[in-house]
């Protein structure tokens, strides 16, 4: 048994990384467990845009301060260092399979305008958490890196966390940030009262040589697929390269032939011409509602472990900070208990289950599955005037909404069995739209 900890914090993503620098620096003992061995070194495919620098996600707007070397958070009011590259971008291009798109953003004028024509930014996920590691270290947080914890267990005042390696550690409190697969909710019995809508599984390529359109672009393209498919592409930081990610919400689905059948036949085909694939990140996460109540026998649960779908780099940093100043208040107030960390479960409650309702965003993905690719391709292609350029994952689709809304009068009397079947997008419950990704995907990696 090793040393007891003010605070055992499981999973080196953002979250816990961000949870255990903030323990550290408010003089915490404590402890961060990770299953991987490398922390910084990242397995699993992301887009790595930052969330965001437009738009307000958790009423925040995230700030670059390059001078330093550092991301700010300024409404939350903490900074973390970054040491790496990023990489602007000003342009979101929704694409058809057929090339018509509705774009938010236009290029040529933001890439004028610079910094303030940017919609936001890639940034290197690997800095980012080799940053948070080094600033945990150096206040004195405990790494353990190769530990895959397996559950854990209240015993007296304290918690007992153990590990498949056979090794145990006591806290007073545990901070879960072990993800969207979370053991730790699963062994809690937390994950019980959330919905399931399916598996979304992705196949990520990094790939120098694409020629896009533009260079400095987010690109979502609806692919010919049944059932559904869709493609997201971004530059990466610091490098001549991108990043095109197939995700689906089918895991039986061929993600490797539909990339194939994109890149080498019809409208995108001229952009992968010359690509070369350096590198493929896979990625497997469940679509679930949120956790209400994240907390159980002195164990807070964060970021995507509890969030519905996932909460983003930002979210993932917020709410590691968030409950790691809960714990530190619980301590120096001596109320080990639920009522010792209501600053993180009010937070939790008030500004994210309130504010942002799991439907909004598990919805964006609803609509290749109430329509076909080649009505997705005529609403793409109705819509003339280029949106706002905004990454925002609640805002964002409300803009298209608002602009496919202003050409309904058209739709109803051109294609009125669109017009149809858009109503009924909007009456249809979530577990009909997608009762078929729910019996082929895997609940079990998040409910059992
Ligand atoms: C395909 C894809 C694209 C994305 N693109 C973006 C994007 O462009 N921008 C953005 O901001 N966000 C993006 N995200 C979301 C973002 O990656 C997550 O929201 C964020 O990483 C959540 O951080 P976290 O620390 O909660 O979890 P994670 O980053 O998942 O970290 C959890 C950590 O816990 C460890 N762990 C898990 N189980 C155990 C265990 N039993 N014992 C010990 N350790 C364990 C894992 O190894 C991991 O290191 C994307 C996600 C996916 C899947």
């Amino acid at each position: 048994m090793a040393k007891d900890y003010d605070v055992i914090i499981v999973g080196a993503g953002p979250a816990g990384l961000m949870a255990a620098k903030t323990a550290g620096e408010n003089g915490l003992k404590a402890a961060l467990l990770e299953r991987k061995i490398d922390i910084a070194d990242i397995k699993r495919a992301c887009s790595m845009m930052v969330v965001t620098l437009t738009g307000k996600y958790l009423g925040e707007r995230v700030f670059l301060n390059t001078r330093d070397r550092r991301i700010c958070f300024p409404r939350y009011g903490f900074s973390v260092q970054y040491d790496g590259p990023h990489q602007d971008f000003y342009t979101w291009s929704i694409y058809s399979h057929k090339g018509n798109k509705v774009q938010l953003g236009d290029y040529g004028q933001n890439v004028k305008k610079g910094e303030a024509g940017r919609i936001s930014a890639v940034y290197s996920k690997g800095a980012l958490l080799q940053g948070l590691l080094d600033e945990a270290c150096s206040n004195h947080v405990d790494i353990y890196p190769g530990y895959n914890v397996i559950g854990c267990m209240k015993e007296g005042g304290s918690v007992t966390v153990m590990t498949r390696e056979g090794r145990s550690f006591k806290g007073t409190f545990v901070i879960g940030a072990d993800g969207r697969s979370s053991k730790l909710a699963r062994t809690l019995g937390l994950n019980r009262d959330r919905k399931y809508f399916g598996t979304a599984t992705t196949l990520g390529y990094e790939m120098a040589g694409v020629e896009p359109p533009e260079k400095y672009a987010l690109f979502q393209i609806f692919l010919n697929e049944t059932p559904p498919m869709r493609i997201w592409m971004t530059p990466r930081a610091g490098r001549d390269e991108h990043f095109a990610m197939v995700t689906s919400l089918h895991p039986g689905r061929d993600h490797a032939a539909a990339f194939k059948r994109v890149t080498s036949e019809g409208h995108f085909a001229p952009w992968f011409k010359k690509a070369e694939v350096k590198r493929t990140l896979p990625a497997v996460g469940n679509m679930l509602s949120h956790i209400v109540d994240p907390y159980k026998d002195q164990v807070l649960l964060v970021s995507d472990a509890v969030w519905c779908q996932e909460a983003e780099m930002t979210g993932a940093v917020v709410s590691g900070w968030k409950a790691a100043n809960a714990v530190t208040f619980a301590l120096v107030e001596g109320k080990i208990s639920r009522e010792g960390v209501a600053g993180y479960l009010d937070w939790w409650r008030d500004e994210v289950i309130k504010q942002y309702d799991y439907k909004d965003m598990i919805g964006n993905a609803v609509m290749p599955y109430m329509l076909n690719p080649d009505e997705i391709d005529f609403l793409l292609g109705s819509i003339k005037k280029t949106l706002p350029g905004m990454l925002d994952p609640y805002e964002t689709p409300k803009l298209v909404g608002g602009a496919l809304a202003e050409i309904m009068p058209m739709v109803q009397k051109e294609r009125p069995e669109i017009f149809q079947k858009l109503g009924r997008m909007r009456t249809t419950p979530l577990e009909v739209v997608f009762g078929s990704c729910m019996r082929a995907g895997f609940p079990t990696l998040s409910l059992s």
